[in-house]
């Protein structure tokens, strides 16, 4: 039986062709040194302009390009967080928040949201949860590992919370912007609110299938770009010329680099939705954007497989359905969704189509667990 995964964050997409010639043509030219700690004058005034086309002003000064998004949010980390700080994140999110703060100095608090609530975020509980130790509110927008896209109304009421904790930046990662099935993305930062504490991340690793080339970038107050270049010219220098020269080529033919994968895309999210609408007692939130599936196998949970080992925890299930199916998903308990997995539906449509049939076969398989004792 061959293996099939769909655990990875990365989509099986090859980067943009144009990405690939700018970067060798740069490399040709001899871009092999020390560039601006902050980004190339170039590269940043794309950014600006991509922002300009949802109608949001922002300038140069404004913009740090990054070693990848992850290391937009450390350096924001870095810079923003003092001892005891809180870092307050609605949960389910992507592992990689927790696994960041291990090397900064805030402490994770989490907001729980529920797929019978669309994973709406209930404003009560995020205000429960702010303190004066709060410093950084964190979303996803898209969100990994949900695909929920929070609405600009819902942005305007989560903004709004700042003018009442003067202490508090809000981070918005927006890394998979632009992968969106219905309406587009509003970016945090053309909400109404205190711009002074206002900050986004972004990448092109999601949008544009360039995990390994490692560039991101942040958009934030210029005195934060300040410190934050401060940081990275202290810590990593700039990211590589030709590197950027890829972003640069890749942002300027956006539309040609991105609508054939978000085709494909769209078809590969209506496979996996029909796939788990197949399969009984799974419930799913149908995602607005990124490329997962987040469904609740919690009823799967509890059962027996047929060589008679119980399934105790998600665990479990993940360790079954990889052991004896062969089939690799992630562990919902990574993100703060027990009872669920996340399923990326970027990946090639044969591995696809076999996955479902192979998960739809693999929860089939599995007995109630009184079943067996009513036997007795
Ligand atoms: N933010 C989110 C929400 C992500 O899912 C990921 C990658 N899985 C990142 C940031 C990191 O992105 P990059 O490759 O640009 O560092």
């Amino acid at each position: 039986m061959t293996e099939l995964n769909l655990s990875s964050g990365a989509s099986y997409f090859r980067s943009p062709d144009v990405a690939v010639t700018a970067a060798i043509k740069a490399l040709n030219a001899g871009q092999t040194y020390y560039g601006p700690a902050e980004g190339t004058a170039e590269l940043r005034q794309a950014i600006v302009e991509r922002y300009q086309q949802y109608g949001i002003t922002i300038r140069p000064g404004q913009v740090l390009v990054t070693p990848g998004t992850k290391q937009a949010l450390f350096n924001l980390f870095s810079v923003l967080l003092r001892d005891g700080d809180e870092v307050v994140i609605p949960i389910p999110a992507w592992f990689g928040f927790n696994e960041l703060l291990k090397y900064s100095k805030g402490n994770l608090v989490t907001v729980p949201t529920a797929l019978e609530a669309n994973y709406s975020l209930d404003m009560g509980a995020v205000r429960s949860k702010l303190t004066a130790k709060s410093r950084i509110l964190l979303l996803t927008n898209p969100a990994n590992p949900t695909g929920r896209i929070y609405s600009k109304q819902e942005l305007e009421t989560i903004v709004a919370l700042l003018h009442d904790f003067p202490d508090l930046y809000l981070i918005s990662d927006e890394i998979y912007d632009l992968d969106t099935y219905g309406e587009p993305v509003t970016s945090a930062l053309g909400c109404k609110g205190p711009q002074e504490r206002i900050i986004v991340v972004n990448g092109f690793s999601k949008n544009f299938a360039m995990s390994g080339w490692r560039i991101g970038y942040m958009v934030a107050p210029k005195e934060i770009i300040e410190q934050s270049t401060d940081f990275q010219s202290s810590t990593f220098s700039g990211v590589s010329m030709f590197i950027q020269e890829a972003a640069l080529a890749t942002i300027t033919h956006k539309t040609e680099s991105l609508e054939p994968m978000l085709h494909v895309l769209q078809e590969h999210l209506r496979v996996m939705q029909q796939g788990l609408e197949a399969i009984p007692h799974v419930s799913f939130f149908v995602p607005d954007g990124a490329y997962y599936f987040f469904p609740y196998l919690g009823h799967y949970i509890g059962t027996v497989t047929t060589s008679g080992a119980t399934i105790n925890s998600t665990e479990d299930l993940c360790k079954y359905l990889q052991n004896e199916h062969k089939l690799i998903v992630v562990n919902g308990d990574k993100f703060g969704g027990s009872g669920h997995v996340r399923m990326s539906f970027a990946v090639e449509r044969p591995i696809l189509d076999q996955a479902m049939s192979r998960l739809k076969e693999a929860l089939l398989q599995l007995k109630p667990a009184t079943a067996t004792i009513g036997k007795l």
